[in-house]
């Protein structure tokens, strides 16, 4: 049978080698919204460095089923206390500063941080609300991370930006599930044929059977002439065929094709009507 496209329970631990740490953040909600949006990408890893209010209700109110995430979190008085112990850090930053660093856009430093954290904890450091990292916290870190937001609006609030890395590594590790584990999650599920989808797509003979039938019907009620075809039949094909029909719906719709028929009394016994709508059923 077709394999489910959503994720399954229970496949995803926690990458505690990833550290999100929060430098001096002044409103507790986004403590919780941020800790909201690394539980949604199976991140766990907290650290605050001086936080105004924390922990409070605010945060535990914004962080909704993501509360372990904030009962784990660690607070430390300083970001070199957050940080002493990781192999590579990195740190946020919506503008470019005097010297520049290099700086990584967020799929390639969540490459990086995951390619990093083999060896040991990699750190994704994100600044104040109201003024960011200093530029002393920026000269710590290893490599700056940019999301190329609006230049003339570059800001993003802190839980968003925190949601912005946190997917991108969720992505990566995706990406990198051994056996195309992760193929389901990032595989597009559109049509019939598709990982997930939940009927097998109609094989031709299916499809130019119900083109067929569809052509009677029309002809039938008097909407469509054959010695005078137009594009009718060329246009509804491209309708049809862009829908990718699966085996129910060509059943669906062949079941309609005959009641249209049996309701304008065309629909003989022996007819291709007739043959094509026993078909439908044996589809069913
Ligand atoms: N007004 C501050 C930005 C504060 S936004 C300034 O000008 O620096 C709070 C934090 O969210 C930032 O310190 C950074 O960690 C993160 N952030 C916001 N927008 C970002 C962006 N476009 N790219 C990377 N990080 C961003």
């Amino acid at each position: 049978m077709h394999k489910s496209a959503m994720p399954q329970e229970g496949t995803d631990t926690f990458d505690d080698q990833i550290r999100i740490v929060l430098v001096e953040t002044s409103h507790s909600g986004n403590i919780g919204a941020v800790a909201r949006a690394m539980k949604n990408m199976a991140l766990g890893s907290l650290w605050l460095v001086n936080p105004a209010s924390f922990p409070d209700e605010t945060s535990y109110a914004r962080a909704a089923g993501a509360s372990d995430v904030l009962d784990n979190a660690r607070v430390v008085t300083s970001l070199d206390e957050a940080i002493a112990d990781c192999v590579c850090v990195m740190g946020t930053s919506a503008r470019g500063r005097k010297v520049p660093w290099p700086v990584m856009a967020p799929p390639d430093a969540a490459a990086k941080a995951a390619e990093h954290s083999a060896a040991g904890p990699v750190a994704v450091v994100f600044g104040r609300e109201n003024h960011g990292l200093s530029n002393e916290e920026l000269q710590r870190c290893n490599f700056h991370i940019h999301i190329p937001s609006n230049p003339d609006y570059s800001s993003l609030n802190l839980s968003m930006a925190v949601q912005v890395m946190c997917y991108e590594l969720r992505m990566d590790y995706l990406r990198g599930l051994e056996g195309g584990d992760g193929s389901p999650y990032l595989k597009p599920m559109n049509a019939p044929g598709d990982a997930g989808w939940d009927v097998p797509p109609a094989p031709v003979k299916d499809v130019e059977g119900f083109f067929e039938h569809l052509e009677q019907v029309l002809v039938d009620v008097d909407f469509h002439r054959r010695e005078k075809p137009g594009l009718l039949m060329t246009r509804l094909r491209r309708l049809f065929q862009r829908a990718k029909l699966d085996r129910t719906e060509i059943s669906i719709l062949r079941g309609v094709l005959t009641a249209v028929q049996k309701s304008a009394g065309t629909d003989q016994p022996g007819s291709n009507t007739s043959k094509a709508r026993s078909a439908a059923g044996e589809q069913e």
